[in-house]
């Protein structure tokens, strides 16, 4: 049987009046890329925030298990140390630091040096526009090298769980198709995915399984490529 990474149940968030998410059952299981698609404002960020734990104060009900775990309460720092990453809408680089030191930043947990050398060439050799640049300050780099060094810092820990929060937002065509390389790539080296888009076709393409979100509320559920040939899908996200 596969086996549940993720598990979230009966996820309400509300911001003051506003209910965000409304009701949310979601499971991501190992080596699963399962996609969050909706359009703006369906809940899907808040739905990832309120997985990490990194919501503004509003109020949240129901229950996130990680590895069998609930997750609520638990520091971000303590996340790291349990290979949960995340990759947030807007990057979150660190802005004058180096490319290098980003990279290694993104293995603080890990104290195997020789495997921390190799997991940096590695990144480097799959963006070798970060490794012209290893010694410029993050804070310089394009929106689409940004995004590059943010999935390569979150995957230097070895995450068991990698939440990616549109990641081709603001980019241009030809770094949204590098990203998606990327993408399916780090989930054919094994890695757990749950991927947050607005660019429902590209994930769709590279997912296993997708979530459509509109308004709080899940609206339908299945195999990602059975969810492309969905004419309902079609019509509302995918622009055909
Ligand atoms: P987008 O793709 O535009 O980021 P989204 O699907 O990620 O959209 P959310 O950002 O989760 O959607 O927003 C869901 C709803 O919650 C929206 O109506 C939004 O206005 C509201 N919302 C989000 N953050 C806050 C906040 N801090 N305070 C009040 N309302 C908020």
């Amino acid at each position: 049987m596969s086996e549940n990474i993720l598990k979230v149940s009966g996820l309400q968030v509300a911001y003051g009046g506003i209910k965000a998410v409304k009701g949310l059952d979601l499971e991501v299981n190992r080596g699963e890329l399962v996609t969050l698609i909706g359009a703006n404002g369906a809940g899907k960020t808040t739905t990832l925030k309120a997985i990490t734990g990194t919501l503004p104060p509003c109020r949240i009900e129901g229950e996130i298990l990680y590895l069998g775990q609930p997750l609520r309460g638990t520091q971000s720092f303590r996340m790291v140390q349990q290979k949960l990453a995340m990759v947030p809408e807007g990057r979150g680089v660190f802005t004058r630091m180096t490319i290098h030191e980003n990279l290694l930043m993104g293995a603080y947990t890990r104290n195997d040096k020789a495997g921390i050398a190799a997991d940096v060439d590695k990144w480097y050799a799959v963006f070798p526009r970060l490794k012209e640049r290893s010694a410029q300050l993050a804070g310089t780099l394009s929106g689409g090298e940004q995004q590059m060094l943010a999935m390569a810092r979150a995957l230097m820990c070895h995450p068991t769980l990698l939440l990616l929060d549109e990641p081709s937002m603001g980019l241009s065509p030809i770094m949204v198709e590098k990203i998606f390389e990327v993408i399916r790539d780090v989930s054919r080296q094994g890695i757990t995915m749950l991927l947050v888009e607005q660019n429902a076709k590209l994930a769709l393409q590279a997912a296993d399984r997708g979530y459509v979100m509109e308004s709080g509320s899940l609206i339908m559920t299945g195999e990602a490529a059975r969810m492309l040939d969905d004419p309902r899908v079609q019509a509302a996200y995918l622009g055909e």
